[in-house]
C-alpha cells in the first residue's frame, strides 16, 4: 500500500473510532471507557487518548497499523465495560416483583437494566451469602463496628465537628451482607445520631421492608437491623449543603472501614457522592445506575437517593427497579 494510501486508511479508520468514543461519551460511558482504555494501555497494548504516557515511534508505513490497534484497544476496552465484571454480572433475567411500594398503580415493567462492570474489579471473589458465614462476619464486625463508631463520635478532623449536635456513624449489620451508603447526615440524623430517620429516611426503610414483604431474597429477611445503613460523611454539613471534596477525602476512611468489615456482598449507592466515592468516576445518577459495579468483595449498585425520589416521584419507578437489580445480583 502506497504511503499516501496508508495514511488515508489511517485517517478513516481514527475517525471511526471517534464516533465510536462520542457515541459512548454521549451514552454516559466515557469514563468507563477511558478507564478501560487506560487499563489496556497498562497492559501494554494501547496508548489511551488524552494520555500523557509516551507512544512508540513511528515506523514508515505504521500510522494504518498504529490506528488498528487503536481501534481493537477500543474495542476491546468497550468489550469489557460492557460485561467483564465476571461471573454473576451478566444481564439478568427479568422477574419482576408486584410494585405496591408507594401505593401507586402498577406502570408497565421496563426492560431489564443492562448490568455493566467495572473491568478491573473482577478478580476479587465476592463475599459469601451462606447464612452461617454471613452470622460469623456480623458477631466479628460488631465490636469494629462500635470502635469505628466511638472514634467517628470524638472525631474533630474536619469543620463539621464545630457544626455537628452528633456525628453519625451508621446502623444496621453485618447479617444480610446490604450495605446502603447515603451522602451525609441532615437535620433529623444529626439531632438522633442515627441515619436515614428523617423523611428521606423513612422511604428507604419503606423500601427496605417491600423488598423483604415482596421476597426479593428468599430466606434473607430485610430490615434495618439485617441491612447496614451509613453516609459518606458521618457528620452534617452546615443547611444540608453539598459535601466539599476536602470533607470526603477526610472522612471517607471511616466508610472504607465500615465496609471492610462488614464485607458486603452488595453495596448499594444512595445518590451522586457515595457512587462518585467508590465508583471512582464522575458520573450523573441515570447514566451509573442500571450497572453493576465492584468494590473489593462486593457488586456495586447506584440508584437515587430517597430525598431526590421526594422531590421527584417520577424516580421511585427506576429506585423500585434497582432494588429488584439488587436483589438479583445478590443472589447471582
Ligand atoms: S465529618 Fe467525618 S472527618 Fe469530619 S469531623 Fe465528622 S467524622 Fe470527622
Amino acid at each position: 500500500m502506497s504511503e499516501p494510501e496508508s495514511r488515508s486508511e489511517a485517517a478513516a479508520i481514527a475517525a471511526a473510532v471517534r464516533r465510536v468514543v462520542e457515541r459512548e461519551v454521549a451514552g454516559g460511558r466515557d469514563e468507563l471507557l477511558v478507564h478501560a482504555v487506560a487499563a489496556r494501555a497498562r497492559a501494554g497494548n494501547v496508548a489511551p487518548a488524552g494520555s500523557a504516557e509516551p507512544t512508540p515511534p513511528a515506523r514508515p508505513g505504521a500510522p494504518a497499523a498504529l490506528a488498528r490497534r487503536e481501534a481493537s484497544g477500543v474495542r476491546e476496552a468497550l468489550a469489557d465495560a460492557a460485561g467483564g465484571v465476571g461471573s454473576g454480572t451478566g444481564p439478568a433475567a427479568a422477574s419482576p416483583a408486584p410494585f405496591n411500594l408507594f401505593g401507586e398503580p402498577e406502570p408497565p415493567a421496563a426492560s431489564a437494566p443492562a448490568a455493566v462492570g467495572e473491568p478491573s474489579a473482577a478478580r476479587v471473589p465476592l463475599a459469601p451469602v451462606d447464612p452461617a458465614a454471613r452470622a460469623t462476619i456480623e458477631r466479628d464486625a460488631l465490636p469494629v463496628l462500635e470502635r469505628i463508631a466511638a472514634t467517628v463520635r470524638a472525631c474533630t478532623q474536619c469543620g463539621l465537628c464545630e457544626t455537628r449536635t452528633q456525628a453519625v456513624p451508621g446502623v444496621g449489620s453485618a447479617r444480610s451482607g446490604i450495605v446502603f451508603v447515603g451522602e451525609a447526615p441532615g437535620a433529623e440524623e444529626d439531632r438522633r445520631g442515627e441515619p436515614f430517620v428523617g423523611r428521606a429516611g423513612e422511604l428507604l426503610t419503606r423500601i427496605i421492608q417491600a423488598m423483604d414483604d415482596a421476597g426479593l431474597i428468599p430466606g434473607v429477611p430485610l430490615s434495618r437491623e439485617t441491612v447496614y445503613i451509613c453516609n459518606v460523611l458521618k457528620c452534617r454539613p452546615p443547611d444540608n449543603r453539598n459535601p466539599l471534596p476536602l470533607e470526603i477525602e477526610t472522612c471517607s476512611p471511616y466508610l472504607r472501614e465500615q465496609l471492610a468489615i462488614l464485607q458486603p456482598r452488595i453495596i448499594c449507592c444512595l445518590g451522586k457522592f457515595a457512587a462518585e466515592l467508590l465508583v471512582g468516576v464522575k458520573g450523573t445518577i441515570a447514566g451509573m445506575r442500571g450497572k453493576v459495579y465492584r468494590y473489593q468483595g462486593a457488586k456495586l449498585i447506584v440508584t437515587y437517593h430517597p430525598a431526590a425520589c421526594l422531590r421527584n416521584p417520577g424516580y421511585k419507578r427506576p429506585v423500585w427497579e434497582d432494588m429488584q437489580m439488587l436483589a438479583r445480583e445478590y443472589q447471582n
